[in-house]
């Protein structure tokens, strides 16, 4: 058994030296298995040698033949021509390099090569371009005569050098390697084991068996995800709450009693699951899913007090401090009239408050707690935490939702996410939660007017904007995405700002707003807005999710093809809360195609779904709503959405597999979860047995 070779440093591997064995690392590579792991991103089919009489101009062809001659050309400073006359049995032709004096040396007159580049052929002599070249050494040639795999590289490596490396680990291997997938599901699903599959999808034989490799490697990387989503699911399934809850009581009565409207179909539907878990004796956890506007937090606010009215506690964790700060406000508000407490913990808590705060949720006295990141230090700890909700989820890991859940024993979690996401995906990012979603808005909500226009209409839209505020309503101003940087984002905003309250809106309240600003600061300039002061708010990014002030009805972005789509949709939502109608102007003169389809889906769908769908297919899954900051674990092969047939398939049959061996111990199994702990343990937080 040659498995322990796979973990071992590239270094094992003979002609991999520490200079080498750096470059590989910067491709993420350090182990044997990682190099074996490094698939190609396609082949190349030089399967047919030509010969230089039938070569066509500007293809790509791959002859074999025989140096004759060699010859240095300077025909300027800086540049170095060397040609080598090569016969190939029939005629000769010339390969040229540029460049790279040293070839002259390396493959002098006699050697047997394949050459593979463009062809040129002027004046009667034919000349290849090189791209590739391989010395004939009379084994199996890696570059010519069959389909090349063509990798991804780094500096300092080409495929050449790629392609002997992972020959080499192959050969040192020698098809010993243990297969961990079972032997039954490998049959069952017609994919080949791992020696011969390792060998195909690097050297493959053919076509099929190219694509026979690719499909192994696919089901195995999704069905390793999918068996730790299982795994951990299974975890949670078998656990056992420590407290439990009592019936729903006067608080929860009372504070239905006072909302100013009436649940919504959805609403009540979603609750009633929540609620049915809260009563269960293994701990809630799930998602709730609804559009920008739902009403998902009266939801979570209805959770929150039954764990109250239980006699736990409750934590509410947003991803940023106008949020935390929001919830905060509202949920004093509706709960000071039944009397329940609420804290407030961000990053901007003063010493003096955090250390009083920390010490009364310590001790019980104080219930309810809405914060930030803040809320996962570690000198923050509960007396009693039975529900933790996650607002926004997507903003957050799924470990930094682990820590949260840490801070109590088993408590009940709830994450809560505007994202609506397709299905397929669904299953993979919150596979291990139960789902619920809220699938209508409350009712006498205009659909948000949007348009999409040229920068030179801009003052059009100012118009739009002073009309709604002589009407009594407020305006959000978004600027536009400069660049990465904060800094030159924030200018670009103080500017616009400076700007608007000069000219356009002289004589109104115009205020910015960005992340930078002191927290105190944030929070003032939110409560004038929210009191309806400030009439317009200049803002970056910052006001992108939750921000709920149902007064302000316009919403300009500028430069809105910066923004992704899911982001646009995200912002837009920060209008139409009430029954007022509301207006969103993309403001771009957008420059790809892509840009353009953008602002169309957005004027033409307010849906949500439709728009994340959209998004998918214009972005592909990886820019996926943050799924890259949210931890979630990077696929090397597989694609979400190109294999969800798969990805269904590699689902099922993780679930038979976890469910068959609860324990995880049968040895015939052992291989199979160790690698699902080396591979997705970390970003997945599981541990096995
Ligand atoms: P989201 O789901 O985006 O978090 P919110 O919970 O912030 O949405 O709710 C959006 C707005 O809708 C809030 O102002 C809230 O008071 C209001 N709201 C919630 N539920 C209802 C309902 N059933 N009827 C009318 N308005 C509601
Ligand atoms: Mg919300």
């Amino acid at each position: 058994m040659q498995n322990n070779l796979l973990l071992k440093s590239v270094q094992t591997i003979k002609t991999i030296g520490p200079r080498r064995a750096a470059s590989l690392q910067k491709l993420g590579i350090f182990t044997v298995g990682d190099l074996l792991s490094h698939f190609p991103r396609r082949y190349e089919d030089r399967t047919h040698l030509c010969s230089a009489g039938t070569l066509v101009q500007d293809e790509t062809a791959t002859i074999g033949g025989k140096v004759l001659a060699a010859q240095d050309l300077k025909p300027r400073r800086g540049l170095t021509i060397t040609k080598l006359a090569v016969h190939d049995g029939f005629g000769v032709f010339y390969a040229v390099w540029f460049n790279q004096p040293f070839i002259k040396k390396r493959l002098p007159p006699g050697t047997k090569i394949y050459i593979t580049g463009k062809v040129d052929k002027g004046y009667g002599a034919t000349q290849l371009m090189v791209e590739d070249y391989e010395v004939d050494d009379g084994g199996d040639s890696l570059s010519a005569g069959r389909l090349v795999p063509i990798y991804p590289l780094t500096e300092g490596l080409n495929q050449r050098q790629l392609r002997l490396m992972i020959r080499t680990a192959l050969a040192v291997l020698d098809n010993q390697i243990v297969d961990f997938l079972p032997g039954e599901i490998t049959e069952k699903y017609n994919l080949p084991r791992i020696g011969q599959a390792l060998q195909q999808i690097h050297f493959p034989d053919g076509e099929k068996q190219a694509r026979d490799a690719r499909r192994r490697f696919i089901f195995e990387e999704l069905f390793l995800l999918q068996l730790a989503l299982a795994m951990r699911r299974r975890e949670i399934n078998c656990s056992v709450k420590s407290y439990n809850y009592l019936p729903p009581g006067k608080l929860l009565h009372l504070y239905r009693k006072n909302l100013p409207f009436q649940l919504t179909g959805g609403q009540r539907r979603v609750w009633r699951e929540i609620s049915a878990d809260l009563d269960s004796s293994r701990p809630l956890h799930r998602l709730l899913q609804g559009d920008v506007g739902a009403g998902k937090t009266v939801v979570s606010t209805m959770a929150m007090l039954r764990a109250v009215e239980s006699g736990l506690q409750a934590a509410l964790m947003a991803p940023t401090e106008i949020l935390a700060e929001q919830h905060y406000l509202g949920l004093s508000k509706d709960l000071a009239a039944i009397g329940v407490e609420v804290g407030l913990l961000t990053s901007g808590t003063r010493k003096k408050e955090r250390e009083q705060l920390l010490a009364r949720i310590a001790a019980g006295e104080l219930k309810l707690l809405v914060g930030t990141h803040a809320l996962l230090q570690g000198d923050v700890s509960f007396q009693r935490l039975g529900l933790v909700v996650v607002d926004e989820q997507h903003r957050f890991g799924v470990r930094q939702r682990a820590a949260l859940t840490h801070k109590g024993n088993l408590p009940d979690t709830l994450v809560m996410t505007a994202t609506p996401i397709p299905r397929t995906l669904a299953l993979t990012l919150y596979g291990d939660l139960d789902i619920s979603v809220i699938n209508e808005l409350p009712p006498g909500r205009n659909p948000v007017k949007t348009y999409a226009i040229l920068p030179r209409a801009l003052p059009k839209a100012m118009r739009l904007v002073k009309k709604q505020i002589s009407l009594g309503r407020q305006a959000y101003i978004v600027c536009p995405l400069v660049e990465e940087s904060e800094k030159i984002d924030l200018q670009s905003a103080s500017n616009l700002s400076a700007e608007l309250a000069a000219n356009e809106f002289k004589g109104l309240q115009v205020e910015m707003l960005h992340g930078r600003m002191k927290s105190a600061e944030k929070e003032e300039i939110m409560s004038r807005f929210r009191q309806g002061e400030i009439k317009v708010l200049v803002s970056t990014t910052v006001i992108e999710v939750g921000v709920d002030i149902p007064n302000a009805t316009v919403m300009i972005i500028i430069d809105a093809d910066r923004f992704g789509l899911a982001q646009l949709h995200q912002l837009r939502g920060r209008v139409g809360r009430s029954s007022h109608q509301s207006y969103c102007i993309l403001v771009a003169n957008p420059k790809t195609d892509q840009s353009r389809e953008r602002l169309r889906a957005m004027t033409r769908t307010r849906d949500g779904f439709l728009l994340a769908e959209e998004d998918l297919r214009l972005r592909g899954p990886g820019e996926f709503h943050g799924t890259r900051q949210s931890g979630f674990p990077e696929l090397k092969i597989a694609d979400l959405l190109r294999d969800w047939k798969a990805l269904e398939v590699a689902r099922e049959e993780a679930i038979t597999l976890v469910h068959g061996d609860p324990s995880c111990k049968n040895t015939s199994t052992k291989a199979i979860f160790a690698e699902v702990e080396a591979r997705f343990g970390k970003n997945i937080n599981i541990s096995c047995g």
